[in-house]
């Protein structure tokens, strides 16, 4: 038996264990508890509908814990924004300084879920039409904790909806028989949503959108048009020099070559004769199968295998089967 756990944290992580149970994952090294997994949700009571924000704590052990503070990292924040994280984070290192010499992740947790308990509200912009949440917004919270207002979900699926059946019918109909049906995905996550979107899409525009002032084309914004504009061009300029290499310090060969339609046409003329003579000796092989030739006269292969060299070939290789049989 390697290292003696201190007394004071095996007794903390055993009342995680019994308090939390399945919430809270100890990741240990042998014997020894090192890190510390709870994701933190608002107090609602039983109600998880109710929760619209949430972070994952992970408290990673020192070895002189508690007589030392642990490193505490907030992971995966669904609906906080960076000020409240921050505001988090600094409350978080107070309290790490005040209980240095006792256990502490029971209070680091009831600290993180007072916060979020009166901030359980998503904060932050709404990915779809880069409006905040206010007062009078109705928006949803997917299954993956991200938050979008109810209309521009509505919007995004229904146009989701619309591209793929605009794809689906230009395939062609063996390709449609292979096609996965049609999904909801989360525009931040990609993760399969299911939404209904004829409720969704019954809640008003998000409040924003309607006193925002209008989008003009300031002189500010001319400005940084025109410098972001020089430095893509500068990137693209790059790239090309590289052969399409995105990286920096990348040597291997170009993962990705940009080819201009004249190197396209080239290629069409360099490669049009052998593709044009392979079908051919292959064409004779098919007819030579009795049933295939005899089923299918007029499909194209047959055609292009009497135009090639074989062509005396396929023309006995048919009727000439009548022929060798009179002949025995
Ligand atoms: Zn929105
Ligand atoms: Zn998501």
């Amino acid at each position: 038996m390697s290292a003696v756990v201190d007394e004071r944290v095996s007794d903390e992580i055993e009342a995680l264990e019994a308090i939390l149970m399945d919430d809270v994952v100890i990741k240990r090294v042998g014997d020894v508890p090192d890190i510390i997994e709870t994701v933190v949700h608002p107090s609602t009571g039983d109600d998880t509908d109710q929760q619209f924000v949430c972070v994952t704590l992970e408290v990673k052990l020192t070895p002189e814990y508690p007589d030392t503070s642990p490193d505490v990292v907030l992971r995966n924040p669904r609906g906080l924004d960076d000020a409240l994280l921050a505001t988090i984070h600094s409350q978080i290192r107070n309290k790490l300084n005040d209980c240095l010499g006792q256990p502490v992740v029971f209070e680091l947790i009831e600290l993180i879920r007072e916060n979020l308990t009166e901030r359980n509200l998503p904060s932050g912009q709404c990915v779809i039409c880069l409006f905040g949440f206010t007062a009078g917004d109705v928006f949803i919270k997917t299954q993956c904790y991200h938050h979008f207002h109810s209309h521009c979900l509505a919007t995004h699926l229904i146009s989701g909806l619309r591209n793929y059946q605009e794809e689906y019918e230009i395939l062609p109909n063996w390709q449609q028989m292979n096609v996965s049906p049609y999904q909801q995905s989360c525009p931040v996550c990609r993760t399969i949503v299911t939404c209904d979107v004829e409720s969704l899409r019954k809640a008003p525009p998000p409040q924003e959108s309607i006193t925002a002032a209008p989008f003009c084309v300031t002189d500010e914004l001319k400005v940084t048009i025109a410098d972001l504009q020089h430095k893509m061009s500068a990137l693209l300029a790059q790239q090309r020099a590289k052969g399409g290499v995105v990286s920096t310090g990348y040597t291997g060969p170009p993962p990705l070559t940009i080819t201009t339609p004249a190197d396209n046409q080239n290629n069409v003329v360099a490669t049009n004769g052998p593709p044009a003579a392979k079908p051919e000796p292959a064409a004779p092989r098919q007819n030579g199968n009795a049933s295939n030739s005899n089923s299918s006269p007029g499909s194209p292969n047959g055609k292009s295998g009497y135009r090639g060299p074989y062509r005396g070939f396929n023309r006995r290789g048919k009727p000439g089967r009548r022929g060798r049989g009179n002949a025995r």
